[in-house]
């Protein structure tokens, strides 16, 4: 069996809230440590520690976070840069940032602190989902305890560094979790994804040089700089290093959110932490490893398969955003991946054809599937569709609503052509509800 990772070396050590999420405590669980002996390294020496960390992004694309904040311009110029936190966690399934953000603030505000001046940012902006209301408060209030123990603002930790950090209240749109659409929005605009080029790091919030970054990449990175690349690089596969947050949904027994190190076998994950799937690892049906945009699993690769970046692309899936949720045999997978469609259509921005007309037809065409009113035939049209949307769409939302149907049908086309056969002979078709 794997070996687990041990207590000490998790970062977030108040992911359940069990402590206090103060200033006084969060120092000492080790936040704010040694902060400005970092900043004194300087910003090159900053950004090549996170090159070498191998640090992926954690908001699902798990683009290289240090490549990232390279991208940024050397030198401030006439336009100001800006960091900008994607805490506008949407995807069904993911529900991590909120727990950092309601009980360890402290990590991501010193990861704010500590990215900004990486990347020659006086102001960061926190942009944070609609529905989170505890979590702004909770969020807000560790901001004002930073700037009255004169850890941010002006001359921070003592630095002569300014620097300022804000948090912006979201409307609660799945969209604005799309990093130009998060721009758009917190300029005040409707919040609708942008083209690309130009990329943020060129012309990102109000034009100016903009990096966006979600919650756990930002707030992973002072933890990895106090204890060095050597150690965050023991944890997982190459080109998949270090530890991340699994939240855990579904049918099984504990569900929860979870610190583990990548590359953990995902049955592993389950049982250990989850306690293992309702009625036992035989009555898994499938699951879907990195939120409700990614492609499932049947049970036969998740027999096997490893948590992370590289090995569920392999499997034409994804670690999106480690959401993982798991399905057992009572499921209707057909119904559930329908209820995604309907979700997809819902929150399309309605910009480009292929989602805004592909996604209403996607869904309606799934209604029918999850009857059995459709010809066979539609099952290859159906998919046919999903390839025609995916990639062809200003942002990835349309990709998004491709992928989960064409998960289904790659690995359970056999069951909608089962249906099919039913309602043609006029037998009742039994549809299970999807939880
Ligand atoms: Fe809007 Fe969909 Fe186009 Fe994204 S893909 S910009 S959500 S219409």
């Amino acid at each position: 069996m794997a070996e687990l990772l041990q207590d000490k070396d998790r970062i977030f050590q108040n992911l359940y809230g069990l402590k206090d999420w103060r200033l006084d405590a969060a120092r000492d669980r080790g936040a704010w440590y040694g902060t400005s002996a970092m900043l004194e390294q300087g910003k090159d020496w900053l950004i090549n520690q996170v090159k070498a960390s191998g640090l992926r992004g954690r908001g699902g694309a798990g683009f290289p976070t240090g490549l990232k904040w390279s991208f940024m311009p050397k030198e401030v110029g006439k336009r100001p840069h800006y960091l900008v936190v994607n805490a506008d966690e949407s995807e069904p399934g993911s529900c991590k940032d909120r727990d950092i953000l309601r009980h360890d603030p402290h990590l991501l505000i010193e990861g704010c602190l500590v990215a900004s001046f990486a990347m020659q940012a006086k102001a960061c902006y926190i942009y944070l989902r609609g529905e989170y209301i505890l979590e702004r408060n909770r969020l807000q209030a560790a901001i004002d305890e930073a700037y009255a123990a004169g850890l941010v603002g002006k001359n921070a930790c003592g630095t002569g560094y300014d620097f300022d950090i804000y948090m912006h209240h979201g409307a609660g749109a799945y969209i604005c979790g799309e990093e130009t659409a998060l721009l758009e929005s917190l300029e005040g605009k409707k919040g609708q994804p942008r083209l690309k080029p130009p990329f943020p790091a060129g012309a990102g919030l109000y034009g100016c040089p903009t990096t966006v970054n979600n919650v756990e990449s930002i707030a992973v990175v002072p933890t990895i700089l106090r204890r060095g690349v050597d150690w965050w690089t023991q944890f997982g596969r190459d080109n998949n290093k270090g530890t991340k947050v699994f939240s855990i949904s579904g049918h099984v027994s504990k569900p929860c959110n979870i610190e583990e190190a990548l590359s953990i076998p995902m049955k592993t994950l389950l049982e250990e932490y989850a306690g293992g799937v309702r009625g036992g690892w035989d009555n898994l049906k499938c699951v879907i490893p990195g939120g409700s945009s990614v492609p499932l699993l049947p049970k036969e690769i998740c027999d096997t398969v490893l948590m992370d970046f590289d090995a569920l692309r392999e499997q034409q899936s994804g670690l999106g955003t480690a959401a993982v949720i798991v399905m057992d045999k009572s499921t209707d997978v057909i119904k559930a991946i329908a209820r995604l469609s309907y979700f997809y259509k819902h929150e399309s921005c309605g910009q480009c054809t292929p989602c805004r007309e592909g996604t209403g037809w996607m869904w309606r065409v799934m209604e029918r599937m999850v009857a059995g009113n459709a010809e066979t035939s539609e099952i290859d049209m159906l998919l046919d569709v999903t390839k025609q949307v995916e990639g062809h769409t200003i942002c990835a939302l349309g990709d998004a609503a491709a992928w989960p149907i064409q998960g289904l049908i790659r690995h359970f086309r056999h069951e909608i052509e089962e249906r099919i056969d039913l309602y043609r002979a006029n037998k009742p078709v039994f549809v299970q509800a999807a939880e």
